[in-house]
């Protein structure tokens, strides 16, 4: 793995890959909620004007966000974040109840929106205290996976502890064995992105092949919040796209959970081009408080691999 402390070109890989991830996501997550909940028709008919596509960072949507604003998909990732860098600072690493905390408050903090799922995972462990529900169908939505970025950046170079982290995390709220299948598909894809592999298609088709319920091609054209259609979308535009604003464009376009699909391809396509590479009309619509902390929260995830970036 790059060491950051070495000031060479491979240092500046892994931090702006990072970062460009996490920035990646968020803009897809504030591009995409404009469209979330439309079908690909209706978006195509609002923005004829546009080429039939919905491009800009403008707001909207069924939330009447602000510009730039971003949804649950990002929050919960800064909040899942804070709870690690806690966890650090207080002698408590990787505590799954610092998590569960983390979630309460940031619930507690009225979000601009929050899934059934997770609202109901809330609830459960603010009832009895338990850190996972039971396993039950009705949890295959991808609110686990929307939110997993900051365990995978915190344990990179410990595969274990990447697992360990990223399902007590997950199953807080999800407890699901395709949520569970695709949190650790796509975190040890963003994790081979980091540490400078250059195969996402690669990866994607050997994920589908593993779990063969997560088969894109042929793409079934479905990208709802069930993990399975959101894996799909996710891995058809990352595959079907190099460029990261193309494969942005493909999601988010496709309407239904395009804020989330938007914020997982931003997230895989965003660490493939690395921050240097987003695109900056994108970058500079973004809310500046968000786009500081999640510089801020890179950094400080980043130094918890191993070996310490220090
Ligand atoms: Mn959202
Ligand atoms: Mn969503």
């Amino acid at each position: 793995m790059p060491d950051l402390t070495d000031h060479g070109t491979e240092a500046c890989t892994l931090k702006d890959r990072a970062l460009g991830a996490y920035l990646g996501l968020a803009i897809g997550d504030a591009l995409g909620a404009t469209v979330e909940f439309m079908t690909p028709r209706e978006i195509a008919q609002r923005y004829a004007s546009q080429g039939g596509m919905h491009r800009h960072i403008v707001g909207g949507g069924w939330l009447k966000l602000a510009p730039g604003q971003v949804t649950d998909d990002t929050t919960m990732c800064l909040a899942l974040g804070k709870a690690l860098i806690q966890g650090q600072r207080e002698g408590r690493p990787w505590e799954t109840r610092l998590i569960a905390d983390a979630y309460v408050a940031w619930w507690r903090g009225k979000p601009v929106d929050c899934g059934n799922t997770c609202r109901r995972g809330i609830q459960r462990y603010l009832r009895d205290g338990t850190l996972a529900g039971p396993q039950q169908e009705s949890d295959g939505g991808n609110g686990a996976l929307m939110r997993n970025l900051p365990a995978a950046l915190a344990t990179l170079g410990d595969e274990a502890l990447f697992e360990r982290v990223s399902l007590a995390q997950a199953r807080i709220t999800h407890h699901h064995p395709l949520s569970d299948a695709a949190v650790l598909g796509l975190g040890r894809m963003l994790r081979g992105l980091l540490e400078g592999e250059n195969n996402l298609s690669e990866q994607a088709l050997a994920l589908a092949a593993a779990h063969p319920a997560f088969r894109f091609q042929p793409y079934p054209g479905r990208a709802s919040g069930y993990v399975v259609d959101t894996v799909q979308t996710v891995l058809h535009c990352v595959c079907s796209h190099q460029d990261f604003e193309d494969a942005m464009l493909a999601a988010v376009n496709r309407g239904d959970d395009a804020d989330t699909t938007g914020a997982l391809v931003g997230m895989l396509a965003g660490a493939r081009c690395g921050a240097t590479g987003l695109p900056r009309h994108w970058l500079k619509r973004l809310d500046p408080a968000v786009r500081a902390e999640i510089t801020e929260q890179t950094l400080a995830l980043l130094a918890f691999a191993t070996p310490s970036p220090s």
